[in-house]
């Protein structure tokens, strides 16, 4: 019996054949089954695999900060490197597919840990409304989904929400940087969220100082476990 044939499966591929999807790293046309990146790209994608080791640069991190039951950072994120280039597409393009990809491409990495089996559910470090509105939508966000449908774990975006818009963390030292966060996050609807293990999502990994604040909000809800996870890791700390 011949396969059902869609007509939109045929108008994309009409579309492609005009407007091939290009590779973002080396612009080739992209086969049938990649996404996003070639898989030669993709390859090379420096990751870090820190998932499977519990004492990593993001765990070493937050050691001492807050509770925590895992932490770890998809791959490296270098000025001009493969994953800066990502990461912009997402942020200042809005090509949210992106974030999913990364996304899904972490999530394949976390289903070989063991921790991962007792998360309950995935939090996108929110942005203030504001930013959301300005930018249109949450990176972060993006990255949870597609760690979502590969871990299989709903998203809960409504939880968390940012009270204050802080301003820029970059020129301020450390405890300049967590005074500008104190309580920026505030929690909904803490009750649904008591004795979970939630796994706390952010794009690129700096100070830290943004995750920190946003854990030490939701550790206060009673019998909560964190477990935290970042696409990118910033290869060098000033
Ligand atoms: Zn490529």
């Amino acid at each position: 019996m011949p396969a059902k044939v869609h007509i939109k499966d045929i108008w994309k591929g009409i579309c492609e054949l005009f407007y091939p999807a290009l590779c973002l790293g080396c612009n080739r046309s992209l086969r049938g089954h990649e996404k996003v990146l070639c898989l030669s790209c993709q390859m090379q994608l420096p990751i870090t695999s820190y998932h499977h080791q519990p004492e990593n640069q993001t765990a070493i991190l937050f050691s001492g900060r807050f509770r925590f039951q895992a932490a770890t950072s998809f791959a490296y994120f270098t000025k001009d490197g493969l994953l800066q280039l990502l990461l912009h597409e997402l942020k200042y393009k809005g090509r949210k597919k992106v974030g999913i990809y990364m996304g899904t491409l972490f999530g394949y990495e976390l289903q070989q840990t063991n921790w991962v089996r007792t998360v309950d559910c995935i939090i996108p470090v929110p942005l203030h409304a504001k930013k959301q509105q300005a930018r249109g939508f949450n990176q972060s966000e993006c990255i949870a989904y597609g760690l979502s449908s590969v871990l299989q774990l709903p998203v809960l975006k409504h939880h968390v929400y940012r009270c204050k818009n802080t301003d820029s963390q970059t020129r301020k030292t450390r405890s300049q940087r967590l005074e500008n966060m104190n309580e920026a996050f505030a929690i909904k609807d803490a009750a649904s969220l008591e004795g979970k293990h939630v796994l706390l999502v952010d794009d690129v990994l700096t100070t830290g100082a943004t995750l920190e604040s946003c854990a030490l909000c939701l550790l206060q809800v009673k019998g909560l476990k964190i477990s935290i996870a970042t696409i990118g890791i910033a290869y060098c700390f000033c």
